[in-house]
C-alpha cells in the first residue's frame, strides 16, 4: 500500500435510467497516476464514452471529482471538477468550482461519482456516507439554483448540506447552463454543464459526509502549508487581489486595452463605471472566502438604492467584462444581471457573448424586429442585456434561438452570421481580446474546452525576465509581450501543463497559478504544491512528475476530442482577430493577430508537445511515453495517426 493518506478509497456510480447504485474500490494506480479531479474525469471520460454520442443523450456521463487535496485544510483546495461531453462544443468539456460540495463527496466516502443514464422525472441524488438515494425532485422542477439549495436544506433539515443544483436554464437545456455550489458559493460554469444535468432530468446532487480524510504526514502538511503563507506574504500579486476580488483585472484589461467591447470589435473603451475603486467604495458590502483561502479575493456586491435596490449577489471579474463585451458599464445593471445568470443557473461569459453577438447582428440588419419580437438589440443598452438573459434562460422568444450559443445561432441566422459568433471549438470567447497579447490567440486556439482563459497561464510573459524565458522557453522573445514569437509555442505548451495541475488536485488558479514573479508561481504551482499532495498522500513524487501528470491528462483530453474529429483546422481563433484591427485606439489600438506568427507559434507548440506538426493529432509514440498506452490503442484502432 504505498497511498497512505488523502483519497476516501471509492468510486460511487449512479445509473438514473435504473436508480442503481454501485461502489467500486479506487486502485491505487490509477489514482497515482491520474490524481483527481480533471484527471480522474478526463480518463473515465475518454474510456467509458462511445464517440459520437450527443452530449444531450443519456448515454453521456457526469463526473463529478473533487480533487486530491480537496477536503484537506490544504490552503485555497476547494475545488471540484465535473467532467461530460459538453453541449456546446461537442468535445471534451469539463467545469470546475470551488465549495464544500467535493468536501462532503470525500467525506461520505467517495473520490468520484460517475452519473449515467437518465431519468423518466426530475430527481436529485442524496448522499450521506453509505446512503445514497435518487430521490424525486418534481416540486424542485421550475426552482432557482438557489431556492433549490434552501429548499432541500430545510426540508432535509441539514444547516450545511452542500449542493449541486441547476436554475431554468439547465432544464430547459440552454447549451451554455450552468451549475451552481452550495446555493451560489461557486459555479461550474463552462461548457453547458447544466445543460447534461438537465437532459438527464437531475435538478440536484445533495450530500453530507462525516468521515474522516487520513493525513499521512501531518508535520510535512503543516510546514509546506507554513511555507505557502510565508510565499504568499512577499507576493506582490496578493495585496490587489486582497483589496479589489477579481474585478482588478479590469484595470489590467485597461493597461493593455483589450477590453473585447461590443463584441469584440474595441480594445480601448470607457470603463470608469466598473471601475474596481468604484465598485469596492459603492458596492462591495463583504470580502468572502472560498474554504480554507488566505487570500480571500471573493466579493459580495450590494444595490442600496434605485430601481435594482435591494439586489445582493457575489460577482466575478468575468461578469464584467463580458457586460464590458455587450457595452455596457453600468454597474449596478451588471451586477443585477450576474444575480440572474446565477439564480437561472447560466455561464456569465457566453451569455454575455451570445448577446453582444446579437447586438451586432441586429446592428447589421441579420436579426430585426420581427426576430426579437420588436426589441431593439442595441450596444451599451443594459435593460436589453438583462432581458436577453432572462429570455435566453428561460428560452422565450429570441432566447429561445440565442440559448443554442452563438455558433449554432449563427448557422441558424445564416447571411454571414458566423463572423460575429465569437467562439472557439463552439465555446465561446473569455478573457481579453487576443490582438493586443498574440501569444494569447494561440493559448486560446489549442485549449482542450474551447476558448478558455484557465487552460493555460499565457501570463507568464508578462512576469518571466529574458534570462527566465531562455532557461525554460528556449528563447529571451518568450518574454516580449508585443512581438516575440520564438518560445512563445513552448510557453503555452509548458503553462498548460502547469495549470492542469491545479485542477487536479483541486486547487485555486488565483490562488496558485497566479503570481507577480514566475519564480513564486513556480514554487507555488509545482513545488509547494507538489509536497501538499506528497504530505497528504504519503507519496514521494517529485515536481517533474507532477508536470508530467498535468500533461498526461492534458493529452487524454486532446485524445478525446482527436476521436470526436478535430484536428489542427479546430485549434483557430475567430477570423474578427486576423483580420479587423482592434478599434477604439489605445495600446493595442490597430492590432490584428498576425496569421504567419500564429501559426509559426503553433507549429512549435506541437512540436514541443510531441504531437504531429502538419494535423495537430497526438502521436502514438508520444502517448505511450505518457503512460497512455490504452489510450493510443483505442485511437489506433479508430484512426490512422504517426507513431
Ligand atoms: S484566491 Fe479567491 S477564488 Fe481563489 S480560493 Fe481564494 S478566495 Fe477563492
Amino acid at each position: 500500500m504505498l497511498i497512505k493518506g488523502g483519497y476516501a478509497g471509492k468510486i460511487l456510480r449512479v445509473d438514473l435510467s435504473t436508480d442503481k447504485v454501485k461502489v467500486e474500490d479506487l486502485k491505487e494506480d490509477f489514482a497515482s497516476k491520474y490524481v483527481g479531479g480533471r484527471g480522474f474525469g478526463s480518463i473515465i471520460l475518454f474510456k467509458e464514452l462511445e464517440p459520437e454520442i450527443d452530449p444531450l443523450d443519456p448515454r453521456n456521463l457526469i463526473i463529478v471529482t473533487p480533487g486530491a487535496l480537496t477536503g484537506t485544510a490544504a490552503p485555497a483546495a476547494s475545488r471540484t471538477t465535473i467532467t461530460f461531453k459538453s453541449p456546446l462544443s461537442n468535445l471534451h468539456g469539463d467545469s470546475a468550482s470551488s465549495g464544500l460540495f467535493g468536501a462532503n463527496l470525500k467525506y461520505s466516502g467517495y473520490d468520484s461519482l460517475i452519473i449515467s443514464g437518465k431519468a423518466s422525472t426530475p430527481v436529485y441524488i442524496y448522499i450521506e456516507d453509505d446512503k445514497v438515494e435518487v430521490r424525486d425532485a418534481k416540486r424542485l422542477w421550475g426552482r432557482t439554483a438557489g431556492d433549490t439549495h434552501k429548499f432541500l436544506r430545510d426540508e432535509l433539515n441539514i444547516p450545511d448540506l452542500s449542493t449541486l443544483t441547476i436554475g431554468q436554464a439547465g432544464e430547459k437545456l440552454v447549451r451554455y447552463a450552468s451549475v451552481i455550489t452550495d446555493g451560489g458559493a461557486g459555479v461550474h460554469a463552462r461548457c453547458g454543464v447544466g445543460a447534461v444535468f438537465g437532459s438527464k432530468n437531475l435538478k440536484a446532487i445533495a450530500a453530507r459526509g462525516h468521515r474522516d480524510l487520513h493525513l499521512a504526514d501531518p508535520d510535512m502538511f503543516r510546514k509546506t502549508f507554513q511555507e505557502y503563507l510565508n510565499v504568499i506574504a512577499v507576493d506582490p500579486y496578493v495585496p490587489p487581489a486582497k483589496k479589489y476580488g477579481t474585478p482588478r483585472f479590469i484595470y489590467h484589461r485597461a493597461k493593455f486595452g483589450i477590453h473585447g467591447a461590443e463584441n469584440w470589435q474595441f480594445g480601448a473603451y470607457e470603463w470608469s463605471g466598473v471601475d474596481p475603486e468604484l465598485l469596492r467604495s459603492d458596492y462591495s458590502i463583504k470580502a468572502a472566502s472560498c474554504p480554507n483561502c488566505p487570500i480571500m479575493c471573493r466579493r459580495e456586491f450590494a444595490i442600496r438604492s434605485g430601481r435594482f435596490s435591494g439586489t445582493v449577489s457575489k460577482m466575478e471579474w468575468e461578469s464584467i467584462a463580458r457586460a464590458i463585451t455587450c457595452g455596457v458599464t453600468d454597474a449596478e445593471a451588471i451586477i443585477y444581471q450576474t444575480r440572474l445568470a446565477n439564480m437561472y443557473g447560466i455561464d456569465a461569459e457566453s451569455v454575455g457573448d451570445t448577446i453582444a453577438f446579437a447586438m451586432e447582428c441586429y446592428q447589421k440588419g441579420l436579426l430585426t424586429p420581427q426576430d426579437t419580437g420588436g426589441l431593439e438589440l442595441k450596444f451599451k443598452d443594459p435593460d436589453v442585456m438583462i432581458e436577453l438573459t432572462r429570455r435566453i434562460a428561460l428560452r422565450e422568444g429570441i432566447g429561445d434561438l440565442l440559448a443554442e450559443g452563438t455558433l449554432r445561432a449563427a448557422a441558424k441566422i445564416g447571411k454571414g452570421a458566423e463572423r460575429f459568433a465569437m467562439q472557439i471549438k463552439g465555446v465561446e470567447m473569455s478573457a481579453g481580446d487576443p490582438r493586443g497579447m498574440p501569444v494569447r490567440a494561440v493559448s486560446y486556439a489549442t485549449g482542450t474546452r474551447g476558448a478558455d482563459h484557465l487552460r493555460s497561464n499565457p501570463y507568464i510573459e508578462e512576469i518571466a525576465t529574458p534570462q527566465e524565458a531562455k532557461e525554460w522557453f528556449g528563447s529571451e522573445e518568450a518574454s516580449d509581450i508585443k512581438s516575440g514569437v520564438k518560445g512563445k509555442g513552448r510557453l503555452v505548451k509548458w503553462s498548460e501543463d502547469f495549470v492542469t495541475i491545479g485542477d487536479l488536485l483541486g486547487l485555486c488558479k488565483f490562488a496558485y497559478y497566479r503570481s507577480a514573479t514566475f519564480e513564486y508561481l513556480r514554487r507555488k504551482g509545482i513545488e509547494i504544491a507538489t509536497r501538499l499532495y506528497n504530505s497528504v498522500t504519503g507519496l514521494n513524487i517529485s515536481g517533474e512528475d507532477m508536470m508530467r501528470a498535468g500533461e498526461r491528462v492534458f493529452n487524454v483530453e486532446k485524445a478525446f476530442n482527436t476521436r470526436e474529429g478535430a484536428s489542427r483546422k479546430d485549434d483557430t481563433i475567430p477570423a474578427r482577430f486576423f483580420e479587423e484591427p482592434l478599434l477604439g485606439g489605445g495600446p493595442s489600438g490597430g492590432a490584428v493577430v498576425d496569421r504567419d506568427k500564429f501559426q509559426t507559434i503553433l507549429d512549435e507548440y506541437y512540436e514541443s508537445r510531441g504531437w504531429d506538426v502538419s494535423t495537430g493529432l497526438p502521436r502514438l509514440g508520444r502517448l505511450r511515453e505518457l503512460g497512455l498506452e490504452e489510450v493510443a490503442m483505442d485511437l489506433s484502432k479508430r484512426i490512422s495517426l504517426k507513431d
